[in-house]
């Protein structure tokens, strides 16, 4: 049994609100451990530490302070299989997928190093007579993050390479759920050179994310989740004046083309649909295939995909996708399951009676396939964030591209096609943060910027890019003259370019 508590000061601390939360191992529905659930005081002691450690790491130059960050690169991969055989028990995705979980994550820092870089001023020589101006950015001093379940590596290495390489301190709030990859990153933090204090990990739920929204220390927060609480958080950050960006559920498209390359399609689908047991923010839930004769040669294809999905536990290297996150996770999409039957969607392949012998206590299901899905449905509407997948059928093109644009969510969307002209077209006018062009999942990489539209976004900047950069610091722009003397004496008159 592990005892998970906080990472404050440079070290893990015990927790002691005398509240916690069991962290469970989904593969086998048995208890890892427990992980501490921080009160107000708690955060309040590392926000103090974060508050004194981070005067002294602002003004350390930033190659300096990126070097932290390469040592880290180095200690991870030192370690990827030991982290992602811990990630892969907590969350319950496959130890591959782990993997590519930590990866993306460390790509981010990768760009990060580039922090000098990025974090140059302008400056204008002789913008008037005998005055220069230019612009720094400075940190905002203390930030938080306050993450998902779903990435548990990747989501918080996204906020705290770009934060602390900006020179900011961080506290990270992290999943309750799989709380033990952020805390074992602060440490390899740590041992990367990091001074006590920069980075503090807080676990807890509801009561410390209040605690750091209503913080007048935390300048700046930084969520990822589904969209009421980021909704909730935007609107409680914001209020108390502070800096925040919140990115929130989905519900993403898949546009098919009768004249995109069926095989390719059903391959990329089924895994953009499946994969991580479609636990992805960025995970493809809806399939629109244009033409009924389109639609008909893509559910004949799906079908056998489908029912041949090998779900097994995370430490099986063969199994596509794991169980679901927690036994409400699964419930919950059974759920959905049983609405969508209920709604008259027909469910082509049901995988909701799936167990795995010898792991009868694992949050397993198979995948689902429903045909037939309409945009009153619910299960078109709500994200389901489970193994199933919807087949919205659509007579042509311009109906097919209105489904996007008209949801509620615009994270991610896709378009497979052979046929240039659509593609251009739709990446134009799909009212959709994130597209992919033949490319199921259209992550971008991590010198891009990465955020939804609508209801999947809140704030004016995206994760990760130059954008993270902006998010983490503040403009200071200095307009300087030293004159030649006094002999020209006062002015009266507003100075103007003229
Ligand atoms: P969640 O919203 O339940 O939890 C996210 C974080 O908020 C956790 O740290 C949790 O402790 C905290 N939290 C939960 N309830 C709270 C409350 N009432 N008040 C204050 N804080 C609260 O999300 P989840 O289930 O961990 O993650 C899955 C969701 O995240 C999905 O909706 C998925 O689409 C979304 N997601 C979005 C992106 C993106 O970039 N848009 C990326 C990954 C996941």
């Amino acid at each position: 049994m592990i005892e998970i508590g906080h990472f404050i000061g440079g070290k893990r601390v015990a927790g002691t609100s005398g509240r916690s939360q069991d962290v469970m191992q989904p593969l086998d529905g048995s208890v890892r451990g427990k992980v501490a659930l921080a009160s107000a005081a708690e955060l309040r002691a590392a926000v103090e530490n974060a508050k004194a450690a981070q005067p002294a790491w602002g003004a350390t130059n930033p190659q300096r302070r990126v070097r932290v960050l390469m040592k880290f690169l180095e200690l991870v991969h030192a370690e990827y299989d030991e982290l992602a055989e811990t990630l892969a028990r907590e969350h319950g995705k496959t130890i591959a997928d782990a993997k590519g979980d930590i990866q993306r994550g460390l790509e981010v820092v990768e760009v990060c190093i580039g922090a000098p870089h990025m974090l140059k001023g302008e400056f204008t020589d002789g913008a008037g007579p005998g005055i220069d101006t230019y612009s720094m950015r400075q940190p905002l001093g203390v930030v938080a993050g306050i993450t998902p379940f779903n990435f548990p590596a990747m989501i918080p290495l996204w906020k705290i390479a770009p934060a602390i390489a900006s020179g900011n301190a961080f506290i990270l709030k992290p999943s309750e759920r799989d709380p033990s990859v952020p805390m074992r990153i602060a440490e390899l933090f740590m041992e990367a050179g990091l001074p006590a204090g920069i980075l503090n990990v807080v676990n807890g739920d509801k009561e410390v994310v209040d605690a750091i929204l209503d913080d007048p220390d935390i300048k700046a927060v930084g969520f990822v989740g589904s969209t009421p609480i980021a909704q909730y958080i935007y609107a409680r950050g914001c209020a108390n004046g502070k800096r925040v960006q919140c990115f929130g559920g989905a519900k993403n498209h898949m546009i098919i083309m009768p004249d995109a390359d069926m095989d390719q399609t059903v391959d990329a689908l089924i895994g953009a649909g499946y994969g991580s047991a479609g636990e992805r923010c960025m995970a493809v839930s809806v399939a629109v295939p244009v033409g009924q004769e389109t639609a008909d040669r893509l559910i004949e294809k799906l079908i056998p995909r489908v029912e041949s999905l090998k779900v097994g536990p995370s430490t099986d290297s063969s199994a596509d996708f794991g169980p679901l996150v927690t036994k409400e996770a699964l419930a919950r999409v059974k759920g959905y399951v049983d609405t969508g039957v209920q709604e008259g969607a027909k469910l082509v392949v049901d995988g909701r009676n799936f167990t795995l012998q010898g792991y009868e206590n694992g949050y397993y299901m198979g995948g689902c396939l429903f045909d037939h899905v309409t945009p009153d449905m619910r299960i078109y509407k709500e994200e389901i964030f489970g193994p199933v997948l919807s087949v919205v059928r659509a007579d042509n093109y311009e109906d097919a591209i209105r489904l996007p644009n008209e949801h509620e969510y615009g994270n991610g969307v896709a378009i497979f096609t052979r046929d240039g002209d659509a593609a251009r077209d739709f990446a134009s006018r799909v009212e959709v943060g994130m597209v992919g062009i033949n490319v199921p999942i259209p992550v971008p990489i991590a010198y891009y910027t990465f955020g939804g539209w609508k209801a999947s976004g809140f704030g004016d900047l995206n994760q990760h890019g130059p954008d993270a950069f902006r998010f983490y610091t503040k403009t200071k722009t200095v307009t300087s003259r030293w004159p030649s003397g006094i002999k020209d004496g006062a002015e009266f008159v507003i100075p103007t370019m003229k």
